[in-house]
């Protein structure tokens, strides 16, 4: 045992829930596809990831490593979200767009960040002393935050693996690549519907107008999904790929943003896009003071970026 299920503790009845009500959408019944939390995957064979479908028993099967990992850059994103909001509450709206130094919430951002990259590659006995421990019972601040963004992201996920059980992907899972990459994008659809749920964007909304509480709803929930599905191709495509059977990251995020069909000046497009240029890819070409059309378009260089970023890991 890591110290990851004994740190971790507290998260398994709220994980709990965010499970029931993944199955709830999906239309399963928990107690015959059930959730199984373990400790470890990486000293076993056939390496299927983190996060995964199993056909026997039929399961939903998640490791610490994976919740932990998906916590931590939960709590990253939470805090660049954060620093991000304050910058342009704070900022001329007529000037350039502000330059944020990294420090204060950003710089904890980034340190949660560089945690769950070691979240997802290393065995944890002891947690390390320069970040702070999970605490799932914050009610306020970027721990609350990063809390309620970690349980979003996850129920996006366990809703992706729980659509491949009821679309019987098992029974058609093929050796032809192409069909495996149709069947996660059929799983990330299917997912991203039902977080979406009836929630909409307010396509005529005029530009900087105060979003209606609807579409407020939906700008949390896809910045969760955002987060869910950058998490899953950093770290499960980049370390452990199949990219056989995956389709690239921005195809996949390109699903994504269809489905959400968000308005031009999303906030959660926005982060998405300000989160892969700090936290995944700071060294990266970024043109300077980028004028994507719409924050979609921003969202879509992100993943791209992303793709490109991973693609020339070696791991
Ligand atoms: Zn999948």
């Amino acid at each position: 045992m890591t110290i990851l299920p004994s740190i971790f503790a507290a998260f398994l009845e709220p994980i709990k829930l965010v499970y029931v009500g993944a199955c709830t959408d999906l239309g399963t019944d928990p107690t015959e596809i059930g959730l199984a939390v373990e400790d470890l995957s990486f000293n076993k064979g056939g390496y299927e990831g983190e996060f995964a479908a199993v056909e026997q028993p039929p399961q939903v099967r998640i490791t610490w490593n994976g919740l932990a990992s998906l916590w931590a850059f939960s709590q990253a994103a939470a805090r660049v979200a954060r620093a991000m909001f304050e910058a342009q509450r704070a900022a001329d709206p007529e000037g350039p767009p502000p330059e944020l130094p990294i420090e204060g919430d950003l710089k904890m951002g980034v340190d949660m960040f560089e945690l769950s990259v070691r979240l997802a590659r290393h065995r944890f006995d002891s947690w390390v002393d320069w970040a702070p421990k999970p605490d799932a019972l914050a009610k306020s601040g970027g721990d609350a935050e990063g809390n309620q963004l970690f349980l979003g992201a996850l129920g996006w996920i366990i809703r992706h693996e729980l659509a491949h059980h009821v679309l019987r992907h098992h029974a058609r899972r093929s050796i032809i690549p192409d069909e495996n990459k149709a069947q996660e994008l059929e799983a990330d659809d299917q997912a991203t519907r039902q977080m979406k749920g009836s929630y909409k964007a307010d396509q005529g909304r005029a530009y900087g107008v105060r979003p209606s509480p609807n579409e407020m709803e939906l700008e949390r929930r896809a910045l969760a999904m955002f987060v869910g599905m950058i998490w899953v191709v950093q770290f499960e495509l980049g370390p452990h790929g199949e990219s056989a059977t995956h389709p690239d990251s921005a195809r996949r995020l390109r699903g994504l943003v269809d489905s959400l069909a968000l308005s031009p000046d999303s906030f959660a497009a926005e982060i998405l896009s300000y989160l892969v240029k700090v936290l995944i890819d700071p060294e990266g070409d970024w043109p300077a003071d980028t004028e994507e059309a719409t924050s979609g378009d921003a969202a879509i260089n992100a993943m791209v970026m992303i793709t490109r970023h991973i693609n020339a890991q070696t791991w």
